[in-house]
């Protein structure tokens, strides 16, 4: 008696969807997209690219922080973990921040305030290339911050 049939297969397998998720590494090939600030853009990745290595850091030293089994180790260590993590999450704001910005180059409306729509002046983008406001509404903005406490 023969039990099994070898029959055929299921009819035409999906083909595995792994396309490489490339991420899009904006490195030295510029596009030919008109850029106001070319140099606060380099600014930007520049930036970018040492908060990367430096969070990169952080969690390498993080772990070898973590193979010590002295206890004065262990605590030293674990204030030093809350301590880098408080400076991860203030990168990782800032890290938005400069996306943000070089997403507004992008889209040609960076350098202009948010606010008020005028334009923000150059050395103030070249001092903090991550701002959206000119200094005037910056100002009303931290006022009204003040105010509400
Ligand atoms: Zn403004």
């Amino acid at each position: 008696m023969k039990a099994r049939s070898s029959g055929t297969g299921p009819p035409s397998p999906k083909p595995p969807n792994t396309a490489a998720t490339a991420r899009s590494v904006s490195k030295g090939k510029t596009s030919t997209k008109r850029t106001k600030y070319p140099d606060i853009r380099r600014d930007l990745e520049r930036q970018r690219t040492v908060i990367l290595d430096e969070v990169e850091e952080v969690l390498t030293h993080r772990g070898d922080l973590e193979a010590f089994p002295d206890v004065s180790d262990q605590a030293s260590a674990e204030i030093d973990q809350n301590f880098s993590m408080r400076i991860r999450e203030r990168e990782r704001k800032l890290l938005k921040k400069i996306d943000e910005a070089l997403e507004r180059m992008n889209t040609a409306t960076y350098g202009i305030c948010e606010r008020c729509g005028g334009d923000i002046p150059y050395k103030r983008l070249k001092a903090r290339p991550v701002t959206t406001l000119c200094i005037e509404c910056k100002t009303l903005q931290e006022q009204e911050e003040k105010a509400r406490g």
